[in-house]
């Protein structure tokens, strides 16, 4: 199936491979104008979801980071694949991927090395032997300056998450110190993967949608969980089997570990059915223990159906209070919220009592930062000198600058470090699964009939503008309308080559809901045809009505909204 969906979207400009005239690259596509007007209009649904209907704040950050990011956010030491590589024809694979095993991708590496000898696996490519596996660190490393002091390494992000951590300050300002607030990010992720395969499904470079919910720990329910409370979902929890059950009641029974979590499984499976993902090929899978990320209290992934098997195509995780903590740790800064008392309450605690006599011609005109540094380290584990970080840079307080004693405050709220919930959406992949699950073929008369059933508020063109023939004035009278229609908003195509048989069969290939005849009853009485493809009905009605009846079809002149 998927050669036939890859085919029909190469041929009518969904997808092509890129850098075809050099040969092409592995896990690198284009997407044409078809696909291109797609994403688009899946983005426009996911923003709808995510920044309209729960408000959350859409933010942009840049594609390179340096590394002190990804040595704290753990992908450094941990963002990494076995790679095996053949000893005569020199191809590199994931080793994993080789093995006829479930979850293959949770072995060590002696692990995966013990399979591969049981299962005796050879090079796909030649047959011959192949190495011991070796971790490979997915990230693409690059240089930022230019060379010398100023030079730094930096590294293509592989994944859009680290910017909503990072700017998590701003954000809690932003939203006036109050949780739970969502950030949410659209852009490019990176991942140098060792061997991809499977069209679309493994890139190099890929589209990413992804939020990051902000939560105090104490309360991980969700305003609004009632709706979705009630939708029934097809669940594969981590103690085996599966079924069918109400999110309400996989909280209840504990099978979902929160509500959030469950009502970020509600929202993906709401959106994915409208962006017209087969309801009956849908199904959330939560990780198993070891299979779960170092920082993951629990993950449920929804996975789709499609020819090559059961994919994942969202992640939504509890991902606690791991990033924020590290990110803490490493730059020194405070990312932490507050929890307010109902009244100040007078408490009696450790704090750091720094001595500015002794900072002041130590640190100069960072002294106060250090002081401030030091009294937001944990009070019961200052002894001795004390390395602080301010800026970046590392500074030892001697003991003889600071005092630890008890101290007795009024206080207004306590802090505490916010617990994230993060939904993470292969845009790529989901792009395709919509394209495979909408796509048809019927055989008439000898030919392949495809048709391609997409939901009209996702498909790239709206509505097509046909002449019966290119002459007698029909063809201006159709551009008039096609040009109308555009002007009104309405992604809009003209086209008068070839038989009007073979033009509806076109936009029936590409998912186009509607199209519009002007025939010679047009030129009389001012009526066209609209033609709908799911179910090859046709209405006649008077031109001026056209865009009326589009809207109540569903569809939208985009500038009008
Ligand atoms: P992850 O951070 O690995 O959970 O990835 C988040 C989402 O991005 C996954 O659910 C996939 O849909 C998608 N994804 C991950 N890696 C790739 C890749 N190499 N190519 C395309 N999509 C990917």
């Amino acid at each position: 199936m998927w050669e036939k969906v890859l085919a029909m979207a190469k041929r009518r400009g969904f997808i092509w491979p890129a850098f075809d005239i050099y040969g092409g690259m592995r896990g690198f596509y284009d997407y044409g104008p078809l696909g291109a007007e797609l994403k688009k209009n899946i983005l426009k649904i996911w923003r709808d979801y995510y920044v309209v209907q729960e408000g959350m704040a859409e933010i942009d950050s840049p594609n390179l980071s340096p590394e002190d990011v990804f040595r704290a956010s753990g992908h450094l030491d941990k963002f990494e694949d076995y790679m095996t590589v053949c000893e005569k024809c020199g191809s590199a694979f994931r080793a994993d991927k080789l093995l006829n095993i479930e979850h293959a991708d949770s072995l060590s590496a002696d692990e995966l090395w013990e399979e591969m000898q049981k299962e005796k696996i050879k090079c796909p490519e030649c047959g011959g032997p192949l190495s011991k596996p070796e971790p490979f660190n997915l990230m693409f490393k690059t240089r930022i300056g230019p060379k010398g002091k100023r030079e730094r390494v930096g590294y293509l992000r592989p994944e859009t998450a680290q910017a909503m951590f990072m700017d998590f300050s701003y954000l809690y300002r932003y939203f006036r110190e109050k949780l739970p607030f969502g950030a949410v990010q659209i852009g490019k992720g990176f991942r140098n993967e060792i061997s991809p395969r499977q069209g679309l499904l493994r890139l190099r470079e890929f589209n990413m949608a992804e939020a990051e919910v902000f939560f105090d720990p104490e309360n991980k329910s969700w305003p609004g969980f009632d709706r979705y409370a009630d939708d029934e979902i097809l669940l594969l929890p981590n103690t085996g089997g599966e079924m069918r059950i109400s999110l309400g009641k996989a909280v209840k029974k504990g099978i979902i570990k929160n509500e959030a979590l469950a009502y970020f499984i509600g929202l993906t499976r709401d959106f994915l059915l409208k962006i017209g993902i087969d309801e009956g090929k849908l199904r959330f899978r939560e990780h198993l223990e070891d299979e779960m990320a170092h920082y993951a209290d629990d993950c449920w992934d929804a996975e789709v159906l499609l020819s090559y098997g059961w994919v994942e195509i969202v992640g939504i995780a509890d991902r606690t209070d791991y990033d924020l903590k590290r990110h803490m740790e490493f730059s020194g800064e405070r990312l932490v919220a507050m929890r307010r008392y109902d009244e100040p309450k007078e408490i009696e605690r450790l704090e750091a009592v720094p001595d500015f006599k002794k900072l002041g011609p130590l640190f100069k005109k960072d002294a106060k930062k250090v002081a401030e540094a030091l009294k937001s380290m944990d009070p019961s584990a200052l002894k001795g000198a004390v390395k602080v970080k301010v800026d970046g840079k590392e500074y030892e307080v001697p003991e003889s600058a600071y005092t630890v004693k008890k101290v007795k405050k009024k206080v207004s709220g306590e802090e505490f470090i916010p617990h994230v919930i993060e939904p993470s959406y292969g845009i790529d992949r989901i792009l395709y699964a919509v394209l495979e699950h909408n796509y048809n073929e019927i055989e008439e008369e000898g030919e392949t009939y495809r048709i391609l059933s997409l939901p009209p508020s996702v498909a790239p063109i709206k509505v097509a503008v046909f002449p019966l023939m290119p002459k007698d004035g029909l063809d201006s009278m159709a551009l008039d309308i096609y040009r109308d229609l555009l002007r009104m908003g309405f992604r809009a195509v003209y086209d008068d080559s070839g038989s009007i048989g073979r033009r509806y069969a076109r936009m029936d290939e590409i998912g186009t809901p509607y199209c519009i005849t002007v025939d010679y009853q047009s030129l009389e009485d001012g009526t066209v045809t609209i033609r709908m493809r799911d179910t090859k009905e046709q209405v006649r009605l008077k031109i001026h009505e056209l865009p009326e009846k589009l809207k109540e079809m569903g569809m939208s002149g985009g500038m009008r909204g």
